[in-house]
């Protein structure tokens, strides 16, 4: 697909059609040079907009304007016997309503439409450290971190953890408004207002704010050719016990900080709550089935060389990781982000995990848009 890479914006209607082959930091560029429009997208640039976008989406904009599918107008598709259709609110609308969320098993998408916004120019960009010592002071970190997310943390502010020292974000919006917000959360979390130990807050204007999380350059080359070898995980609690916290938080130490060899880290978005845009939207507007969680957690273990074999034993580092966070919750099983596919999954826990409720419903749509099963992979859906 890598030739539908088009990006065409209407600023009028704040409208762009983005071919499906486009990498985000491309898209990101091409937006910015039509008259400055943006869409929230993910952080990485050489992640591909097809699967963020059918699966969902999350950036760091993500609060304030939703997932990269909450901003779909409507999408092209070619369906399994080579028609093309329209996919929208009112075209073909239950094709519309599964391919955001699970869009993979649908079709083969060849450009979406997108409501854009204008990029904000004046963004604080910030980085703090924690230094947890222990099991408790770890799960009171993610318990204040938790709290305000469901509580206090509004649209503008958008922000993560990279477990255990880590906490980084932006904010849109001035520094007064900024300082009103954080300084509680910060006193809360021991990290000093001023002085030594206080944490980098800086202006910056849209393009560099997608540079600040991007992991390098934003322009990407149309032949991409880079790979790395993992293994990952997720994890979308709606809601994280006291328990579960604290399993967290020990597996950390008696277990994460000792791998050696291996590049590994827990990344948490703090995704939900009453001020997330993406909680905003009732849980059945779209197939995306993890409207409530208020973190997503990416477990990500990675070994070096890339030509290197990840084994099956390896992947009981994360898997035990998981597993004690999922038992301290009264055997609950958590929602998971297919976007972070777990190879580890049986093809009905996949299921489950990735779609919950919706997943019967999308079986069905699955037996009207693609009777024979043309698009088929190991979890996707009707697998
Ligand atoms: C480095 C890195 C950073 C990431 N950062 C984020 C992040 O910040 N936020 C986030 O939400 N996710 C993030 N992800 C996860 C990312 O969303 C998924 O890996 C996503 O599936 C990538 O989509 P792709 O099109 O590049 O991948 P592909 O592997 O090409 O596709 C993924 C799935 O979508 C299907 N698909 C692809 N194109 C089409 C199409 N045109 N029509 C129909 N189906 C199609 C494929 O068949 C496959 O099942 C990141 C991943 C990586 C590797």
């Amino acid at each position: 697909m890598r030739r539908f890479n088009s990006v065409t914006v209407d600023q009028e209607a704040h409208t762009a059609v983005i071919g499906a082959g486009g990498r985000l930091g491309n898209i990101a560029l091409a937006l910015y040079d039509q008259g400055k429009q943006a869409i929230s997208h993910g952080t990485c640039p050489g992640v591909g907009v097809s699967g963020l976008t059918l699966h969902g989406g999350y950036g760091m904009s993500s609060r304030l304007h939703g997932l990269t599918l909450d901003q779909l107008v409507s999408v092209t598709v070619v369906l399994h016997n080579s028609t093309v259709v329209t996919a929208s609110p009112t075209s073909n609308p239950d094709l519309f309503w599964a391919l955001r969320g699970a869009g993979a098993a649908f079709g083969i998408v060849t450009d979406f439409k997108f409501k854009t916004f204008d990029a904000p120019e004046s963004n604080l960009v910030f980085s703090y450290n924690l230094s947890p010592s222990n099991t408790s002071q770890l799960a009171n970190i993610l318990t204040v971190l938790q709290n305000f997310t469901i509580h206090d943390q509004p649209p503008e502010l958008n922000m993560r953890m990279f477990l255990p020292n880590q906490l980084t974000g932006v904010y849109y919006g001035n520094r007064s408004a900024f300082d009103t917000i954080m300084n509680p959360l910060l006193t809360k979390l021991n990290i000093p207002l001023e002085g030594r130990g206080a944490g980098t807050v800086s202006t910056k204007k849209w393009i560099d704010t997608l540079t600040s999380f991007s992991n390098g350059p934003l322009p990407q080359p149309e032949i991409y050719d880079y790979h790395e070898n993992f293994y990952a995980k997720s994890l979308m609690p709606e809601y994280l016990s006291p328990a579960a916290m604290t399993a967290l938080a020990d597996y950390y130490f008696t277990t994460a900080r000792n791998i050696r060899g291996r590049s590994w880290y827990l990344l948490i978005d703090m995704h939900g709550g009453s001020g997330s845009a993406i909680s905003k939207v009732p849980a059945d507007e779209t197939s995306y089935s993890h409207r409530n969680a208020v973190f997503k957690m990416q477990f990500n273990d990675r070994i070096f060389p890339d030509s290197a074999t990840y084994t099956p034993k390896m992947m009981e580092f994360l898997n035990g990781w998981v597993d004690a966070i999922e038992k301290a919750s009264e055997g609950e099983q958590f929602g998971m982000y297919i976007n972070y596919a777990d190879t580890n999954l049986t093809k009905a826990d996949a299921h489950s995990r990735y779609w919950g409720e919706h997943y019967e419903r999308l079986v069905g749509i699955k037996g009207v848009y693609d009777p024979q099963k043309v698009f088929e992979g190991p979890q996707l859906v009707g697998s």
